[in-house]
């Protein structure tokens, strides 16, 4: 028997995405929820696209979805406290985002419109001129940090705004000051990360950035920049410096 493609197993920002829809719904959606299941399907079909991924008929459908919503229900204890069994096919993730965000709804709700925005607003068509993603580095900042990087590596960005800031005085990092030139001299002539400061999920659909959006850093305060799931300004990072 031929085997069927198995399809990935729910990340992070869905699981979000899904638990989002449980609670909006009272842990039941039902016929009349049919539009908001479609319209979940079809954002986690955008964001395999986005993460490198494709999508199929049977990739998060409208049914694929309705289940892993009801999934959570065994981790929910008002469900549970009615002597109702919850669904056991979840997997480990479901739990711990239930903890996460248990007595947090408000911040789950903030969390679910950040990941929605960035993955509705991404334009497919733009994103297709800029050099790929690079490898996938575990889920650490999911869907949003992931886009967030493709963004600012545009070459075109980058050459814009390392010109702007030669010109206005030395390519140096705007967190620690460190200069590559200065330490690695001639290698390092001219070299300097270019960092987009708005989060990509804040951004319109079709906005252009304005070079005053980019700020120049260099390798390690960059690394620093995207260290937690939600970007880290430079004025942060400046109070983090030893
Ligand atoms: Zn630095
Ligand atoms: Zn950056």
């Amino acid at each position: 028997m031929e085997k069927q493609p198995r399809n990935p197993v729910w990340s992070r920002d869905e699981l979000t995405l899904a638990l989002d829809l449980y609670v909006k719904t009272g842990g039941n959606p039902t016929a009349k929820d049919d539009a908001a299941l479609e319209a979940l399907s079809s954002v986690l079909n955008k964001m395999h696209r986005l993460n490198g991924g494709s999508d199929s008929d049977t990739l998060r459908n409208r049914n694929g979805v309705y289940l892993k919503v009801m999934n959570f229900r065994s981790s929910d204890s008002t469900y549970l406290e009615q002597g109702k069994v919850g669904m056991q096919r979840g997997n480990r993730l479901e739990g711990v985002l239930w903890a996460e965000y248990d007595g947090r709804l408000a911040d789950l709700a903030t969390d679910a419109d950040a990941i929605r925005q960035a993955v509705l607003g991404a334009d497919e068509a733009v994103l297709a001129k800029l050099p790929p993603a690079e490898p996938y580095e575990g889920e650490e900042g999911g869907v949003i940090m992931r886009l967030h990087k493709r963004y600012e590596r545009d070459p075109k960005l980058v050459k814009e705004k390392r010109k702007a800031a030669a010109a206005a005085g030395s390519l140096t990092c705007e967190v620690c000051g460190f200069d590559f030139e200065a330490t690695y001299g001639k290698l390092g002539a001219g070299y300097i990360e270019v960092h987009h400061t708005k989060p990509v999920h804040t951004l319109k659909p079709g906005t252009k950035t304005k070079l005053a959006d980019l700020a120049t850093l260099c390798a390690n305060c960059h690394r620093m920049a995207h260290r937690n799931r939600s970007l880290i300004s430079l004025s942060t990072l400046r109070e983090y410096l030893k």
